[in-house]
């Protein structure tokens, strides 16, 4: 049994509080990332999942152990730190060891885990090197190593690769996911790279203001964002906000229409399966919107015309602004085949989608 329970935590310094009420399972096994924009307490949880902080409020249990108050070193933990916290004048093979020295091992059993951890990072050839001999990427998987040499119940990874440059740093994610599924350890990852966290872990827990504002799969948060928060930080979004809750049900698979006046005299029609329930807050996300490039009516439900006013080409997909008649701008994301000849600022165009994709979310505050 080695998952975390965060029971009602909270965390004040002074009389700012920078974590509030948080409650939080970690499943045994699971590899899940605490996600956020910077300063919204992310750090500060995992410092208290690994003891080098105290809630003010609430318990820590890990394995089903309470551990409040308990120090780091009896928490049984692995830690990996953004800047990797080598110890710069021993060898890979002997920072691999430490903390199995520590808790006075026999010496063939240290050299037997140790082989067996660098072989897991692959670096079994550069056992003998210095932290200064490595790359980045390297100095990175020797602390990976060092971590997991203890047979920690609990990974703990705080921006672990956040000093490496962009491909390396992929290349690491990947690596990172694999030794975690052999090894099995419970993994907890700090992170504000949201691709990063998307793609790594069974599950996210997505920190705003101190909260922990919507946990889920990667699938769940990107696809129904709890509130506001969560949809404008995860992914591109479309914000629409309706002036008048209009609502009306068109009892057509119970959907309900909203009129959003985007400009006088040219509503937009939304039809949407869910029911904001009074906000009036939807949301679409830029890659479900399909765009035709021909001029278009407006009136019908979910169909917009508009005008192209950006266009941004990243290779694999086309990044378009498009103007919609009146004030109204909506972000489009399209995959590059699409186009066999790139639009243009000025162009007219059809927006459509389908009303599964048009999230209502709940008043802001919830
Ligand atoms: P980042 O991504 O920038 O590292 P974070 O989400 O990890 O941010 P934390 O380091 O957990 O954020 O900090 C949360 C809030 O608590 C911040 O507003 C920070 O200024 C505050 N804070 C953290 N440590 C202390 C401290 N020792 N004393 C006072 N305030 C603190």
């Amino acid at each position: 049994m080695s998952g975390i329970h965060i029971d009602d935590v909270s965390r004040q310094f002074g009389d700012f509080t920078a974590l509030e009420e948080v409650q939080l399972q970690v499943r045994e096994g699971e590899f899940f990332s605490l996600l956020g924009p910077s300063g919204c307490g992310k750090t500060t949880l995992l410092n208290l999942i690994a003891g080098f902080l105290d809630p003010t409020r609430g318990r820590i249990m890990i394995g089903g152990k309470d551990v409040t108050g308990l120090p780091p070193y009896r928490r049984g933990l692995g830690i990996v730190f953004q800047d990797y916290a080598l110890f710069p004048h021993l060898s890979v093979f002997d920072n691999v060891a430490y903390g199995l020295r520590i808790r006075k091992q026999p010496k063939k059993e240290i050299k037997r885990r140790v082989e067996e951890m660098l072989a897991l990072v692959q670096l079994s050839s550069m056992a003998d090197r210095r932290p200064h001999q490595l790359s980045g990427g390297q100095r990175q998987r020797v602390a990976i190593a060092r971590a997991l040499a203890i047979e920690p119940s609990v990974l703990l990874l705080d921006e672990p690769l956040s000093n490496l440059d962009a491909k390396l740093r992929k290349a690491m994610q990947t690596e990172l996911r694999t030794i975690q599924r052999r090894t099995g350890v419970t993994t907890v990852l700090v992170t504000h790279d949201q691709e990063e966290a998307l793609s790594l872990s069974d599950r996210i827990g997505i920190l705003g203001h101190g909260r922990l504002q919507q946990v889920g799969t990667p699938l769940e948060v990107y696809r129904r964002p709890a509130n506001r928060f969560v949809a404008d930080f995860i992914g591109q979004v479309n914000l629409i906000q309706t002036a008048v809750a209009a609502e009306r049900s068109t009892g057509r698979n119970r959907h309900a229409a909203i009129d959003y006046e985007i400009a006088a005299g040219v509503p937009l029609l939304l039809e949407t399966t869910g029911s904001a329930e009074g906000s009036g807050l939807y949301m679409i996300r830029p890659e479900r919107i399909k765009i035709a490039l021909t001029a278009g009516n407006s009136g019908e439900a979910n169909r917009a015309p508009g005008v192209i006013s950006h266009v941004g080409y990243a290779g694999d997909q086309v990044r378009l602004h498009v103007q919609l008649a009146g004030k109204g701008e909506l972000q489009v994301v399209a995959s590059d085949p699409l186009f066999p000849v790139l639009p243009s600022a000025g162009d007219r165009c059809e927006l459509y989608w389908d009303a599964e994709d048009v999230i209502a979310l709940p008043p802001e505050g919830v």
